[in-house]
């Protein structure tokens, strides 16, 4: 008798496994035309002259160096050539496209729409970009915007130039296909996103005195951000496109160890030296709780999970049962364990004087990035428990904290036209693309604008391979003729999209 129950028991619970696995998490079929049979008809190509002019932005050397020294030079000659390449914008519709100017050096362009009623949205990208670092390892000098048959290479290609480029090349089309759209848009190119946000919090100053902007209702915000990932996942052949809707928070604080005087000869130990590397030993080795599930993490897997090979796609299918086993998978590697909890570096050391003499004090600064569930207060108790020592005082040099966690889904207009979008510039036959919300580990222009709508987006429209991620910020960055082809048409196409009031009902597999 206890045999039968067992195993009905065991049957039942096999059952609910695989109904989960295969009739809850089951992958979306709609069908998305790609954009160039759409009802718009319309492509564009990333031809030789774009080529050329894309080259130009990329040979300037708008390098933001440190918060107080910035290339301003070649901002200028970047920013000015900019202003001549789309003045014809300015000449041609001067009723409804105007360019202002905002912190010197940050542009602003403004396509008013023909329908007031209608809430407007703003495209951000910026034109700064990090130093080159060891010019020597780079394959090609990093202002050259040398290509070759696939690539361009240059500071800047990914992060951001690619998207200042491709937007404004696709707002000029649009203008010159459609004439004047009916919903209001802005288009922002900041100059010192690597440094400071005095041309995002410009922009977001000047547009929170227009329509929409008083009470932050605009559409939605659109910045630089995550991209579509090629390999994301173990079993995953799908691209994977993350449009995060979150940024990690920011904060770096001191500790310091204060301590009497003495002679080296006589030591008192431990020395503030000793106390303090006791400390952020205890810090560096204890992580910062998991808040698994508390942030967009968990929707991410979840849609990724019905695309899964089995029989990874019964664990995710099953979190109920398996969270802890996923949760401890994702400690694994730095990159997923950055989503599930708030980080930890300890990027500065200092103490001492002679080597004779006893130090009086000693400090360290650690760096966290915040997840979404933490904040700066509460890391910062987490760290006065694992250090667990009244010598040892913290003292918060800068605090940034997590961004809100934006709307998504398929009942949020804007994040549909975005996911729409997506699917119809980079869908292709073989496999369909997966749109999922993500989180942003680093910090972008974005963090400005929560004041003009609840929905900011950070997605950048480019193909990213593995390899593709050390690039940014690091050496031999460089992008695709292909990607630079795609974004100009994400880009069309989300203006396109943007224009109707009711978005084209994908097709469904069963009605071929
Ligand atoms: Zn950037």
């Amino acid at each position: 008798m206890f045999r039968y129950i067992a195993l009905s028991v065991f049957l039942l619970f096999l059952a609910i496994l695989l109904f989960r696995t295969f009739v809850i998490f089951t992958p979306d079929k709609a069908i998305f035309e790609p954009c160039s049979s759409t009802s718009d008809n319309h492509s564009l190509h990333f031809d030789q002259q774009r080529l050329q002019a894309f080259q130009t932005l990329l040979q300037f050397q708008t390098i933001s160096y440190s918060e107080d020294r910035q290339n301003v030079e070649e901002m200028k000659k970047c920013r000015d050539f900019i202003k001549k390449h789309y003045h014809g914008l300015l000449k041609r519709y001067p009723n409804f496209v105007q360019l202002h100017s905002i912190a010197e050096y940050s542009l602003l362009f403004s396509i008013q729409g023909k329908n007031s009623s209608l809430k407007p949205f703003l495209l951000s990208a910026h034109m700064d970009v990090v130093p080159a670092g060891n010019v020597e390892r780079w394959k090609h000098p990093p202002f050259s915007g040398y290509a070759d048959e696939e690539f361009i290479f240059a500071r800047g290609t990914l992060d951001d130039k690619g998207n200042v480029f491709t937007m404004m090349e696709a707002v000029q089309e649009y203008l010159n296909v459609y004439g004047q759209p009916f919903r209001t848009f802005y288009v922002a190119l900041t100059h010192d996103e690597e440094i400071g946000v005095a041309g995002a919090s410009g922009v977001s100053r000047y547009l929170s005195e227009q329509p929409f902007g008083r009470d932050g209702q605009f559409e939605f915000v659109l910045d630089e951000g995550t991209v579509i990932m090629e390999e994301a996942f173990p079993t995953l052949n799908n691209p994977l496109a993350l449009i995060a809707v979150a940024e990690k928070g920011f904060l770096s604080a001191e500790y310091r160890v204060n301590v009497a005087p003495g002679h080296s000869s006589m030591p008192v130990t431990p020395t503030a030296i000793g106390i303090l590397a006791r400390a952020i030993d205890k810090v560096e080795s204890t992580p910062q709780p998991s808040r698994f599930g508390q942030g967009p993490e968990m929707s991410l897997l979840l849609t990724v999970t019905p695309y899964l090979s089995f029989p990874l796609r019964l664990v995710m299918s099953n979190m109920w049962l398996f969270g802890p086993v996923v949760q401890w998978v994702l400690t694994l590697k730095p990159g997923t364990n950055a989503l599930q909890r708030s980080t930890t570096a300890i990027t500065l050391i200092n103490g001492g004087e002679k080597d004779n003499v006893l130090p009086t004090s000693a400090s360290a600064t650690i760096n966290h990035r915040l997840h979404t569930a933490d904040s700066c207060r509460r890391v910062l108790e987490t760290n006065r428990a694992i250090i667990n020592d009244d010598r040892v005082t913290a003292r918060i040099k800068t605090c940034s904290e997590p961004s809100p966690v934006s709307p998504f889904g398929k009942d949020v207009y804007a994040y549909r036209v975005l996911e729409q979008t997506i699917r119809q510039t980079f869908e292709q036959s073989r496999q369909p693309i997966i749109v999922v919300p993500g989180l942003m580990l680093g910090a972008t222009d974005s963090r400005s604008y929560t004041n003009l709508s609840k929905n900011l987006y950070r997605f950048s429209p480019f193909i990213y391979r593995h390899d593709d991620l050390n690039r940014l910020h690091g050496d031999n960055e460089r992008i695709r003729h292909k990607d630079m082809q795609r974004g100009l048409n994400f880009y069309f196409h989300l203006i396109v999209n943007n224009q109707l009031e009711n978005l084209p009902l994908p097709k469904f597999k069963s009605e071929f």
